[in-house]
């Protein structure tokens, strides 16, 4: 049989690596086949939270229509042009992917709106922070292994996913850095402004004529009908939505190889002295981008119909905290296993921030409507 092959030896020289990895707070032996990074991507992949990113929404409830992206489809875009950007920097693949996939996991049902519920209800309680959600996914409430808590990931993807670490105690200076998180940052911007355009349009909620004032779709634009003049609405949408994708990625790896050099970095140690961007945007499309991410929250994040859905989960999760909080018996034993450990409000918002939209809106209908 042919053993874990040793692809690191191809990697650049500032890419993390796992041979070199600090290793895991539970020591393990090493696995025969597959890279301590890519086991960190098969344990994200298997945990229950991993699979509730299938019914949290991302910018439309989840039973909105079944094809606008989920949080689970968004990981999955952010995490192959993670990858794809990390293959042809020569950074570790299969660290970005594992980055990438947990990136949002700690996310609250109802999107935005449920994070701010939950700080909301947090507040002055050790806060709500859903990055900081997503450490304590995988280092504690995962419950997959009998010799230790969470996923026993290894020290780079954690530290990988310690990114506004503002509100639970976690200075950002203690981030070990590592080009592949810093990708999957920018990744994850690429993915959403694209997908909220494709799902905004697609929706009726955008309209495509204002757009013409947004520089960077009127450059796709152009592009596109270079190549196929004549061509309009949901084709016409697709390539340029597609260009946009390109256009960013493209710049990202261009500019970020120029700071690469530019910054002396030619070893991961290197990048532990500063704090500068390495991969980055390029001054123009940081506009561009920028500008971009003006127009959805304008016309699409502040819609009056997202606005009201929104408002609605709101109700829904503020609702059921305020419940378990009043009488905790109706709280399983797991639950409140949890919060004899860490307390009540931080056991019931593990549990209300674990939910899917559409198991958060069956309990709501369960404990507040009379015929349920
Ligand atoms: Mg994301």
């Amino acid at each position: 049989m042919r053993n874990r092959p040793d692809l690191e030896s191809l990697l650049a020289p500032y890419a993390a690596r796992s041979s070199r990895s600090r290793g895991r707070k539970y020591p393990e032996e090493l696995h025969p086949l597959r890279n301590p990074f890519q086991r960190d991507r098969d344990r994200i992949i298997h945990s229950t939270a991993f699979r509730r990113l299938q019914y949290k929404t991302q910018v439309f409830v989840n039973h909105e229509g079944d094809h606008y992206r989920t949080r689970l489809t968004h990981t999955l875009e952010t995490s192959q042009i993670a990858r794809s950007m990390a293959r042809v920097l020569g950074l570790h693949e299969d660290l970005a992917e594992a980055v990438s996939l947990a990136h949002d996991i700690g996310h609250g049902p109802f999107g935005h709106a449920g994070e701010w519920a939950l700080q909301e209800l947090m507040a002055g309680k050790g806060g709500f922070e859903h990055n900081a959600q997503s450490l304590r996914i995988v280092e504690v409430l995962e419950e997959r292994y009998p010799n230790f808590p969470g996923l026993n990931l290894t020290f780079e993807t954690l530290e990988g996913l310690k990114k506004h670490p503002v509100k639970q105690g976690l200075p950002r200076s203690r981030r070990f850095r590592t080009l592949e998180a810093d990708l999957v940052d920018l990744a994850d911007e690429i993915a959403y402004v694209s997908h909220d355009l494709d799902d905004g349009l697609r929706s009726g909620l955008l309209e495509e004529a204002p757009l013409k004032d947004v520089r960077l779709w009127a450059e796709c634009e152009r592009e596109v009908l270079a190549v196929y003049p004549g061509l309009e609405n949901a084709p016409k949408r697709r390539l340029i939505i597609r260009q946009v994708i390109d256009h960013l990625v493209k710049d990202t790896v261009a500019t970020s190889r120029g700071l690469i050099t530019a910054r002396k970095i030619k070893k991961l140690d290197d990048l532990q002295r500063t704090r500068l961007p390495v991969i980055a945007l390029s001054d123009k499309l940081k506009r561009e981008h920028a500008e971009l991410k003006r127009f959805l929250r304008k016309n699409l994040y502040l819609h009056h119909h997202v606005v009201r859905m929104t408002e609605k989960g709101q109700r829904f999760l503020k609702g059921l905290f305020k419940n378990y909080i009043a009488k905790p018996s109706q709280l399983s034993p797991e639950v409140l296993k949890r919060a004899q450990k860490d307390g009540l409000e931080r056991a019931v918002c593990d549990y209300v921030a674990g939910m899917t939209d559409r198991f958060a809106i069956q309990e709501y209908k369960r404990l507040f409507e009379p015929y349920e």
